[in-house]
């Protein structure tokens, strides 16, 4: 049994120094790795036998239980950061954001609040303001940082139906049977949940043959559901292919029926910031919410979506929590993270991608995702080149699709589970109208165009 605290110590004093400069030297080291080893996963048995009973009554101490992390825990996660992982959708926080996260979990910010996170919510609300005027929002935009897309979808959602609510009632009118939303078949699959946290229904607008989500189709929904429809989503960039809706020809759409237009540009929507890509975007300065995830492609570490309403104050109509022990929080006109999403503690997770952003300035995010799209055009007209390959679709931002002609999804699933036992890259299998397919997704600056020749090379 262990002592009780002495005066003026608390039961976690013990050692403070020596397990702080333990784990600090760990992230140091980890953060300036030159060469991110890409690892893969344990089966549960080897790990309960290499790292289990590490709970015990008395601890077993800093050294050991970083040890335990870094020599057994860490190796058995893949490496999101890798240039070789090309998975969903990789990772490759700026070395300075991941510097600063570390900063963020040392200072101990509130961030639901402006009464105890002015600062910081000041900071992140810089960053916002920017990414607002980039995808020509008004200034009176505003939003907060959520834990990712998801929730950003979410959140956004239930604050457009919120809308709808209110206007039926203002109407004198009885809200419909079951609420719709309307996305394309492409949208992402957080949609979908999104819906079902609601209980309401999705409608799949049908898209055309180059995978875009247009007016025409939109309009037809909208004819059909009526004001039942408190929502349209619109893709700024699909998961799978990269795809952007025709935004513009929607959003002509929603605004002539007065429906609410969401962006879904989780991954996508970052490719705005390069100034050639702007046109391919048109339309989005007509939404009244959208996301964009800096966990994506804007070089931030797990786990942050920006979240950016066009008029915010419809926000806190939807998500305001009350109740008394809040009263000094929410009786106040301060501008309060908590209540734009579904949230109430709030870690001030946008703080990672604003300590970068002023650090290194807007010109070299701009050519890091330039970066990117370019390597996927590149890589794409390899492909095509070399027989026996195809390309599925024209990449449209980074994300490359393509077969190897023959090969069933056995041949695939063999060739990715080689490449990550040779701990060459994590390429996994998708799939395309019922057809598997091969994928790469490109955001890391590091990953190079010889690296991806490579890779086709063992196909
Ligand atoms: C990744 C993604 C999401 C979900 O974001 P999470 O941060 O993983 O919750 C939603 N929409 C699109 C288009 C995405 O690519």
């Amino acid at each position: 049994m262990s002592n009780p605290p002495a005066n003026g110590m608390h039961a976690f004093s013990r050692d403070t120094t020596a397990i702080v400069d333990e784990v600090l030297e760990y992230a140091r080291r980890r953060a300036l790795y030159q060469d991110v080893p890409l690892d893969k996963p344990l089966r549960p048995r080897d790990l309960q036998r290499l790292a289990g009973n590490s709970i015990t009554a008395d601890g077993i101490g800093a050294r050991r239980a970083a040890g335990l992390f870094e020599n057994v825990l860490a190796p058995s996660c893949i490496s999101t950061d890798h240039p070789g992982y090309l998975s969903f959708i990789p990772s490759a926080p700026s070395k300075a954001s991941i510097a600063f996260d570390v900063v963020v979990s040392a200072s101990s910010v509130y961030g639901g609040s402006w009464m105890e996170g002015a600062g910081a919510v000041f900071a992140e609300n810089e960053v916002l303001t920017w990414l607002a005027s980039e995808f020509g929002l008004p200034a009176t935009a505003g939003g907060v940082f959520m834990q990712g897309g998801t929730i950003g979808n979410l959140s956004a959602l239930v604050t457009a139906r919120t809308r709808a609510r209110r206007r039926r009632a203002e109407a004198g009118l009885p809200n419909p049977a079951r609420w719709v939303v309307v996305c394309s078949a492409e949208a992402h699959s957080s949609i979908a949940s999104a819906a079902d946290v609601m209980d309401v229904d999705v409608v799949k607008a049908v898209a055309g043959a180059d995978g875009r989500l247009r007016g025409d189709s939109v309009q037809a929904a909208l004819d059909e559901h009526g004001d039942a429809v408190f929502a349209v989503v619109a893709t700024g960039g699909t998961t799978n292919f990269g795809i952007v809706d025709d935004i513009a020809s929607i959003a002509a759409v929603t605004q002539e029926r007065d429906v609410w237009l969401h962006v879904d540009g989780a991954y996508g929507l970052a490719a705005m910031l390069v100034p050639s890509m702007r046109e391919v975007f048109e339309g989005v300065q007509h939404a009244d919410s959208l996301i964009v995830d800096p966990h994506k492609w804007l070089f931030a570490p797990f786990d942050a979506c920006a979240l950016l309403y066009r008029d915010p104050a419809g926000a806190l109509a939807a998500h305001t929590q009350h109740a008394e022990y809040l009263d000094t929080l929410t009786e106040t006109p301060d501008w309060n993270p908590s209540d734009l999403g579904i949230q109430l503690t709030r870690r001030a997770r946008g703080l990672p991608l604003w300590f970068s952003l002023a650090t290194h300035g807007t010109e070299v995010y701009r050519s890091a995702i330039s970066y990117g799209i370019d390597l996927a055009r590149r890589i794409a007209d390899e492909i095509e080149s070399r027989d026996g390959f195809s390309l599925v679709r024209d990449p449209q931002l980074s994300v490359v699709v393509f077969r190897r002609e023959g090969w069933t999804l056995d041949d695939y699933n063999a060739w990715s589970d080689r490449l990550l036992e040779d701990q060459v890259a994590f390429v996994v299998p998708s799939s395309h109208a019922g057809e598997p397919v091969a994928r790469f997704a490109i955001i890391s600056p590091l990953t190079t165009f010889e690296m991806l020749t490579a890779i086709l090379d063992t196909m």
